[in-house]
């Protein structure tokens, strides 16, 4: 990946929109997460695989770790090089084989991928497969040769899979909506640049952006104008041009966005800025006074927008955030961090970032969604894991 930079950055910004900065940074961790799987796994191999013997009663146990055999990789159009390859290298590091399935908006990057791993690998140890997966999607996951499959994507799809894996041998990453939660006393300043750079950057489509804002009145009243101040800034065009907000992967992506502000906006929702699409870029849109009823208070738009919800306490944002539909992250501000990390214990979500934005680095990190937005464990070391199983051999003597 490193002799081949530029073709990789380039096919980044030309397939999913980002700019150079942002697809370089994709590749960058990519490569830094490849290398700590590789240091992760010749510990995992120190300490666990080899047989592990035991003699009970003239029994003797040989347990260890085995690859699962053929798994299937299904990786989302947003992080096309590093979600592949989070799936991809453990399986083939572990000893597994890999069918990796792109996403269309990807594919390009996925099958380049895919060349450059033809003088390394034996045939057949890793193999690219292109296609919507609307049309060849039930064929892989249904193949009798498959033994485990590792997705990411949209919640409708990752169920999907689940209910037809005949293995149901699955990991899934799917949607989000975290909320950042304000409290009392925090510096504002600071939670508006989170916001800026947690909810919209990639213009929003970003599994742990930052779905919604989460505050009591008093705290909305004096957030909301740092914050469109901020929003009114950013830069708004083509990646090319290195803009902050860049066109969404589709215009069906934007469309759908701009239903979320229609419905919001017919029921009481108040614009505060944005309001905005042109084909399949739209500007960054944060709406005040969002309810129950409204679908952006609990749907992901995964675009530039940002609703606020005015609760009367703490104890109702956390009801908000633990009643969620998705439970990926969520986010803290305050002063406080014994009273936030109280807190923090008492939203029930994957992981709880406390005066930081949520995120999935660094990637070390175990990487745990809930109820809609996942099933298992990722991460660098739980991913080695997840491709193994315990095998064990019983020798019996006389
Ligand atoms: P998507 O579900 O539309 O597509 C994901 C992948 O599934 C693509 O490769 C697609 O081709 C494939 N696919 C589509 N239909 C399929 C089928 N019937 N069978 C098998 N595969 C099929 O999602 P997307 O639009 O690419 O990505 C955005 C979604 O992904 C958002 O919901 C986002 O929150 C989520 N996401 C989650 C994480 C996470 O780690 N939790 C990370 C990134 C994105």
């Amino acid at each position: 990946m490193n002799e081949n930079r530029d073709e990789i950055i380039e096919l980044i910004m030309y397939e999913v929109g980002k700019t150079k900065k942002d697809a370089t940074g994709e590749l960058d961790r990519t490569i830094e997460y490849i290398d700590q799987t590789f240091e992760e796994a010749k510990k995992i191999a120190e300490n666990i695989i080899g047989p592990d013997v035991h003699g009970i009663k003239n029994k003797f146990g040989h347990f260890m770790r085995v690859a699962k055999g053929v798994g299937v990789s299904i990786s989302p159009f947003n992080y096309p090089i590093n979600l592949a390859m989070s799936k991809i290298i453990p399986a083939l590091v572990m000893g597994n084989t890999v069918v990796y399935k792109p996403a269309t908006n990807g594919s390009l990057l996925g099958a380049f991928v895919g060349q450059l791993t033809i003088d390394i690998l034996p045939n057949g140890v890793f193999n690219t497969v292109t296609g919507r997966g609307s049309e060849i999607g039930d064929e892989i996951i249904t193949n009798k040769e498959i033994d485990f499959v590792s997705f990411t994507g949209s919640t409708r799809i990752g169920q999907r899979i689940l209910e037809i894996c005949p293995s149901k041998d699955v990991v899934l990453e799917l949607g989000g909506k975290d909320p950042a939660i304000i409290l009392d006393n925090s510096d504002l300043n600071f939670v508006a640049d989170n916001i800026i750079s947690g909810g919209l950057s990639y213009s929003g489509q970003r599994c742990t952006a930052i779905k919604s804002i989460i505050t009591t009145n008093e705290i909305a009243d004096e957030l909301a104008p740092i914050v469109i101040k901020k929003v009114e800034d950013l830069k708004v065009g083509s990646p090319l041009d290195d803009a902050f907000i860049t066109p969404l992967v589709t215009e069906a992506a934007a469309k759908y966005v701009g239903t979320l502000i229609e419905d919001a906006k017919a029921k009481g929702g108040k614009v505060l800025t944005g309001d905005r699409i042109e084909r399949n870029l739209v500007y960054p849109t944060i709406i005040d006074n969002v309810t129950r009823d409204m679908e952006l208070f609990d749907e992901e738009p995964f675009g530039p927008l940002i609703p606020i919800i005015r609760v009367k306490d703490f104890d109702e944002a956390i009801e908000i955030a633990n009643n969620s539909q998705y439970g990926l992250q969520a986010s803290l501000f305050g002063k406080d961090e014994d009273e936030l990390y109280k807190l923090a214990m008492k939203i029930n979500t994957g992981s709880v970032n406390i005066n930081s934005r949520s995120q999935r680095s660094p990637d070390i990190f175990p990487f745990i969604g809930i109820r809609n937005s996942g099933f298992g464990v990722q991460g660098i070391i739980d991913a080695l894991y997840s491709t193994t199983r315990v095998k064990g051999i019983v020798v019996n003597k006389k």
